[in-house]
Formats: structure tokens, sequence, C-alpha cells
């Protein structure tokens, strides 16, 4: 029974052999162009040789075939991996971009909102203490709106990133910017220091809605929002 099964297989495969040999042609240049459909008939095709063709041509074909979708098979891999790694590169440059912490090696000190005796009110920032000297970059990209001396906060900046959205950086030695110029995200505008009304060297950092004080939000829960590790 199963031997006369396999016979009654076989009969119409050799008839159709040339043929084959035709359409394998056809199927090595759909590969070529991706198709997978292509790779549908490479398996029809391979169970075809497999029971018992020892057509040399065939074989040549067959042979050719699975070389083509292996090549096609490694290459959409490829395709896809430096897909997914150019995403990643750009996904994570874009973050980089954003936004940044207004200083480095700090120590966090007052944050916002607290009381104290050195405020007329509640702390309108958060402050960041570094040693005098230190360096102080942008934030985020955007333009300076003030440099110079503001009072309390003495020598300041204020950045300006969009219409409801600045930064400010307070009680600063050095001023290295000027009003009209275009900063990068994390481009040093100046050093920290202890100008103004201040206790000690620190930088004194605002975000606020408006370029002017009574406009500040949360600069932590701000940060942090924006993927900035604080
Ligand atoms: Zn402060």
């Amino acid at each position: 029974m199963r031997k006369n099964s396999t016979t009654k297989n076989r009969t119409p495969k050799f008839v159709t052999r040339g043929r084959a040999a035709v359409v394998g042609g056809g199927m090595v240049a759909a590969i070529a162009l991706g198709s997978t459909a292509a790779f549908a008939s490479a398996s029809s095709h391979e169970s075809f040789l497999a029971s018992g063709s020892t057509s040399s041509v065939s074989a040549a074909v067959h042979q050719q075939a699975a070389g083509q979708k292996a090549a096609a098979a490694k290459a959409a891999a490829k395709a896809k991996a430096a897909h997914a790694k150019a995403h990643h590169k750009a996904h994570h440059k874009a973050h980089h971009a954003a936004w940044v912490t207004p200083t480095t090696g700090y120590v966090l000190g007052a944050g916002f909102a607290q009381a104290g005796p050195h405020w007329a009110h509640k702390h309108s920032g958060q402050d960041f203490v570094v040693p005098s000297g230190t360096t102080v970059r942008a934030a985020h990209a955007g333009t300076v709106v003030t440099a110079g001396w503001g009072g309390a906060y003495g020598n300041n900046i204020v950045i300006k990133h969009g219409p409801h959205l600045y930064t400010q950086y307070g009680h600063l030695s050095h001023i290295g910017v000027y009003v009209g110029q275009h900063v990068k995200a994390g481009q040093q505008i100046g050093k920290s220091g202890s100008t103004g009304n201040s206790t000690g060297p620190h930088l004194h950092f605002e975000v606020r809605t408006t370029p002017v004080y009574g406009s500040a939000v949360e600069p932590l829960h701000f940060l942090r929002a924006h993927h900035v590790h604080v």
C-alpha cells in the first residue's frame, strides 16, 4: 500500500521535471526580489527533489535557490539589525540633546518651595551645591534673554526655550553669554559662585513659564519628566 502510494506520487513529478527547472529559474529571480511567495515555492520545490529526482539541472537550481534563500534571509536579518541600531542611536541622541542637569558633580541643596530665613518668600528654585567656579551649562537649547546682575540672584542668566518655558541660573561668579545668544543643551554659559543673596557657593536653578520671578515650577520634577537623572 505504502509502496503503491510512493510510485503513484512519483510519476507525475518525473513528468513535470523539465517544467520544474524552468519554474525554478523563475523562482530564483523572485527570491532575488525578496518575495516571500518565492520562499513558499522553494519549500515545495525542495520536497519534490527529496522524493527522488536526480536531475542535475534541478539539483543545480535547487542549490542556487537554497543559497540565494539563505543569502536573502541573512541580508534581511542584517538590514533589520542595522535599522534597529540606527533607531536606538537616534532615540538615544534625541534624549541627550533634550535636557541636561545645569551643572555636574553637585549635591542637591535647598529644594523648591522650601521655607527659610534667606528667602522673602518660599524658595523659587533648586539649589545645586558645587564649588565656586564650577561649569554652569544650559539645561536645554534656547536663546539668552537675561545676562547680568539680578539683585538677590546676583549674576544671573535666563534662557528662553519656548513661548512659555525659561530656565534661570543664579549666584554666578562668571557670565559667559550675552543677551540674544543662542545656546545648545549642555553648552557652558557661566561659572557658579555666591553672588547676590547667597550664604555659600551654589547654583540656584529655576524652571519658569515666564522670564521673571514668580512663575517657577518644581525644577526636579520637570527635569525628571524630561528624562534627566537628577
Ligand atoms: Zn536657591
